[in-house]
């Protein structure tokens, strides 16, 4: 069985201003740790094809098929607010492009593939722990319909690297139809290379944005799409309680995807003030923060297209400002939406800012749970103001919630909500499962002992958060107390 990957695909063809040619470093002795079926499925394979002795070989980056030429992609990137003139892939290998069923066309990556030439003093090695989170949180971002690149399956081996401690190697398999970076567009704006910038462009709008091709001002147009499609982005990541962790701008997407798991982790108890990353000192990508962070690093994406908007650079800058001022609205009032929807309110009132503000206050001064508190919601009688939500059960002082509950009420009767039909409604856009930490941990303390089998159940479980599976209930719980204790940084 095979997979059929165009080794001279769209991507292959920009030529190698955009990459350098890299083989694999053969993974030894390669186990199937978890394949996706339901990703599988797309591309018209059964997960226990992937298994097979050949297709391991393959996504193990142990044999690359005639006619693949695998390529390390070239960026830069601004990271934790500093430039860094190169960076590229360190250990990422895009072996080709293959079409699912629908005739999409994706890239696949081997990440963990070994050395490259933009791999510093990496090994070019990603770790059993870290493709195990990026492998369920992939899918789990899936499941809550929020644009992710998607991962296929992860490939184990015996060979130990060396991170805080000694881990073992392994190779994610993910797919997105494009892995361009904001930092793809930097790299090229720094060297003062401006041919190489709209080549890039070309790209994109031919192949991801055909329809602004027949804009006035198509650049502007793609740059000010991305603007629209990262506030969508960001906006959902606040609203599920998700912090990316290193929201550096060659981890940016310019479709618009969550890229790059590392360091990331949902909210348990909300806390505005979260730091998922154990490397983030100063909390530059605290929860809070990612929103701005958005702007700031859509900031550096103008810049480095400044060239292509006007060859006169005032002019430039005026249409980078006028296209970043979309950028706070677009994302203000998808939140204001989501958060509308989790409250389950149809209509808009000029008070809802404020309901909203007012729960997650109480939340915040609670230690409520965020995901447990928003499902659990769906709960709520407007006749007895709450009375008998189990959503009270959150929090440390119930009366603050049923003081809450009043006001809440009173906006559900204006609008005659039924609350039969906004539980229903509710549970559609609050998760009951979310990829908490602890989670995640469990799943890899029992891979390290080479039992796969709470991998395969998360993964299903996370396909479908906004299902209630009585069986799984436990997932839904609070963290124990031992989640504190787990520690994540950008080793990975
Ligand atoms: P990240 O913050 O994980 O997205 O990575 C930032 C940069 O470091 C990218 O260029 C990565 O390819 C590179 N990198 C991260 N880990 C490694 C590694 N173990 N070996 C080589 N390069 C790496
Ligand atoms: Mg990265």
């Amino acid at each position: 069985m095979n997979i059929h990957l165009d080794g001279n695909g769209r991507f292959a063809r920009l030529g190698e201003t955009f990459y350098s040619q890299v083989s694999p470093d053969p993974l030894p002795e390669p186990y199937m740790v978890s394949a996706n079926p339901q990703l599988a499925a797309r591309f018209g394979l059964d997960a226990e094809e992937l298994h097979g002795e050949e297709m391991l070989a393959l996504l193990a980056g142990n044999r690359v098929p005639r006619g693949v030429r695998p390529l390390a992609m070239l960026y830069a990137g601004h990271q934790f607010g500093h430039f860094v003139p190169q960076l590229g892939d360190g250990r990422a290998l895009m072996l080709g492009e293959l079409r699912d069923g629908e005739g999409k066309i994706w890239e696949l990556q081997l990440k963990g593939a070994g050395l490259t030439p933009y791999s510093r003093s990496g090994d070019g090695r990603a770790v059993l722990r870290s493709s195990i989170r990026e492998y369920l949180c992939s899918e789990a971002m899936h499941g809550l319909g929020i644009p992710t690149t998607r991962a296929l399956c992860i490939v184990g081996s015996d060979e130990e690297v060396y991170r805080e401690q000694i881990e073992s190697a392994a190779v994610l398999t993910r797919l997105a139809p494009s892995h361009l970076r904001f930092g793809s567009f930097e790299v090229f704006y720094y060297r003062n290379q401006h041919q190489p910038l709209s080549i890039l462009v070309e790209y994109l709008l031919e192949h991801h944005y055909p329809h602004l091709r027949e804009e006035d001002h198509p650049v502007l147009a793609l740059f000010r799409e991305v603007v629209a499609r990262s506030a969508r982005l960001i906006a959902q990541w606040q609203l599920v309680g998700f912090a990316h962790g290193v929201m550096n701008t060659d981890n940016m997407s310019m479709l618009g995807l969550t890229l790059d798991y590392g360091p990331f982790g949902f909210l348990d108890a909300y806390d505005p003030a979260f730091i998922c990353n154990h490397s983030d000192h100063e909390g530059r990508y605290s929860f809070e923060n990612q929103p701005s962070i958005g702007y700031w690093n859509l900031s550096c994406l103008a810049q480095a297209m400044l060239p292509l908007f006007a060859p006169e650079p005032d002019a430039a800058v005026e249409l980078a400002k006028d296209a970043l001022a979309d950028y706070e609205p677009a994302f203000m009032s998808a939140y204001a939406d989501g958060m509308r929807a989790k409250l389950g309110l149809v209509t808009r009132d000029a008070e809802d800012h404020k309901l909203a503000t007012g729960l997650l206050k109480i939340m915040q001064a609670n230690g409520a749970d965020y995901t447990r508190t928003f499902r659990a919601l769906a709960g709520f009688r407007s006749a007895d103001q709450g009375a008998s939500c189990p959503a009270a059960d959150e929090f440390a002082d119930r009366d603050a919630f049923y003081r809450w509950g009043v006001d809440y009420a009173a906006r559900l009767r204006r609008e005659d909500s039924n609350d039969e039909i906004r539980g229903s409604a509710m549970n559609q856009v609050n998760p009951k499962y979310v990829l908490r930490n602890y989670l995640a941990q469990q799943a890899i303390d029992r891979a390290l002992n080479r039992d796969y089998s709470e991998i395969e159940r998360l993964r299903q479980l996370l396909a479908r958060p906004f299902d209630e599976q009585p069986e799984r209930d436990a997932y839904a719980a609070l963290p124990p107390d031992w989640a504190g204790a787990i520690s994540v940084s950008c080793s990975s």
